[in-house]
């Protein structure tokens, strides 16, 4: 095994900005599993399955082949053979994946192919059950949260920059609906596991919360991603 980071924790909470930067920092591969789960729902989705029905959801799983390959550093899901990532970052892809994510059948691929991707590689790996089921030995667990109004302020501020109509109160029932959702599921619940720090980001900019985590790496003894780390070309520090 490589030297693994898990970071976990709800929507919103800035965990893929947070995992990309350290990555970069630390030249670990960044392993995204959210945009996996996030391919599911767009295959579902683009079939025009009923999301209601469970079993219609488990019969559609076997045709939808997800894999990820790096370009320069960053991850590409492929799903089927396509690059999907342009279309995984929508409000409707990630609702979605949160409504089949807590599947067991949707879930155990996936989960393989994280174990698989982390085994051979140094990685950050962030998600909801990373520290708890995917890495449980990783080397550094971080549970990264904030406050919902906080995180949803963040996302609002996100949408009016991109001259999007948003509702505050909207994006706000929205995300407390998906850490319900996350956090209530019988299967890989989204929780903190025992021997995760936690980093609440409620207070804190971007810059302090990579500088926290980049010093959790280093006092942890980490001192540098092994030169040729298979999917990362050796990149600035
Ligand atoms: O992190 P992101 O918003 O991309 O994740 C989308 C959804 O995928 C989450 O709301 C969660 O339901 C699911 N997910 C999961 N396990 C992970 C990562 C994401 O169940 N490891």
């Amino acid at each position: 095994m490589g030297y693994n980071v898990a970071v976990d924790g709800p929507a919103g909470a800035g965990k893929s900005t947070i995992a990309k930067a350290v990555a970069k920092k630390l030249n670990l591969i960044y392993v995204d599993t959210g945009a996996m789960y996030r391919a599911i729902a767009l295959f579902m989705l683009r079939e025009g399955v009923d999301l209601s029905d469970r079993e219609a959801i488990v019969r559609k799983c076997p045709q939808a082949d997800v894999t990820i390959r790096y370009e320069d550093g960053v991850q590409v899901v492929l799903l089927n053979g396509e690059n999907v990532n342009p279309f995984l970052r929508t409000e409707e892809v990630g609702e979605t994946a949160s409504v089949i994510s807590p599947i067991p059948e949707v879930r155990r691929n996936m989960v393989a192919l994280q174990k698989e991707l982390a085994a051979h590689s140094d990685c950050i790996m962030d998600g909801r059950d990373i520290g708890t089921c995917v890495l449980p030995d990783a080397q550094l667990k971080i549970y990264l949260t904030a406050s919902s109004q906080v995180r949803a302020q963040r996302r609002y501020d996100e949408l009016a920059a991109k001259g999007e109509e948003c509702d505050f109160r909207k994006i706000k029932a929205d995300i407390e609906d998906r850490d319900y959702r996350d956090m209530h599921r019988e299967v890989s619940p989204l929780k903190q596991a025992e021997d995760a720090v936690v980093v609440d980001t409620s207070d804190m900019t971007v810059e302090e919360v990579i500088a926290r985590i980049t010093g959790l790496c280093e006092s942890g003894g980490f001192s540098g991603a092994a030169s040729g780390n298979p999917a990362r070309p050796a990149e600035e520090s």
